[in-house]
C-alpha cells in the first residue's frame, strides 16, 4: 500500500468513466461505487484523470495536528457562541415568519457551516485527534450494528496523531 489512498465523492461522480480505465489494480470498479481500499496502491492516476474532480487522495497517516494556543481557541469559541446566539434569533424569526424564510434558512445553514469549520479549526474533530477517536468509541458503544462496524473500521484505520 502507498502513502495515500483514493476516496471517491459519489455526489459528484458522473459514473463509469476515466478512473475505471486508468486504475492499474481495478480498485475503482466495484459494486458499492466506493474505491476498494484493499486494492488501492495510492498511485493517484484516478484523481488526475477524473473530469469531475470527484476523487481525493487521502493520506494513510494523517499529519500531526497543529497545536493551537489557548487564546486562539477561546477567541474561536467566542465566535462559535455568537453564531449559536444568532441562530437562536434567526430560528425565532423563522417561527414567527416575520422575514423571508429562504433568507433566514440560508443564514441558519451558513452559521452552522461556519461553526463546524471553526470547531475543526480549533482542533476538534480532525480525523487524527483524540476527541474524534473518543466520539467513534462512543458510537461503537451506543450505536446500531452498522454504525458500530463503521466506527470500528475507522478506529482501525486512523491513528491518533496530535
Ligand atoms: S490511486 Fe491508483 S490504485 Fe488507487 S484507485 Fe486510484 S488509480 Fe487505482
Ligand atoms: S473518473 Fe471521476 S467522475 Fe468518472 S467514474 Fe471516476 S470518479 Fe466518477
Amino acid at each position: 500500500m502507498g502513502k495515500s489512498h483514493a476516496y471517491r465523492n459519489l455526489k459528484i461522480c458522473s459514473k463509469d468513466c476515466l478512473c475505471l480505465f486508468v486504475c492499474p489494480t481495478g480498485a475503482t470498479d466495484n459494486e458499492t461505487g466506493q474505491i476498494d481500499f484493499e486494492k488501492c496502491i495510492g498511485c493517484g492516476a484516478c484523481a488526475k484523470a477524473c473530469p469531475a474532480r470527484a476523487i481525493t487522495m487521502v493520506p494513510n497517516k494523517m499529519p500531526k495536528q497543529q497545536p493551537k494556543n489557548q487564546v486562539v481557541i477561546s477567541e474561536l469559541f467566542k465566535i462559535v457562541n455568537s453564531k449559536i446566539e444568532q441562530n437562536k434569533i434567526l430560528k425565532s424569526l423563522l417561527k414567527e415568519n416575520k422575514e423571508d424564510s429562504r433568507l433566514l434558512k440560508s443564514l441558519i445553514h451558513s452559521n452552522k457551516v461556519m461553526v463546524e469549520d471553526i470547531i475543526r479549526e480549533a482542533g476538534y474533530m480532525l480525523p487524527q485527534s483524540k476527541n474524534t477517536h473518543q466520539f467513534l468509541e462512543d458510537i461503537k458503544a451506543n450505536g446500531d450494528e452498522t454504525s458500530k462496524k463503521i466506527a470500528q473500521t475507522l478506529l482501525d484505520k486512523i491513528e491518533i496523531n496530535e
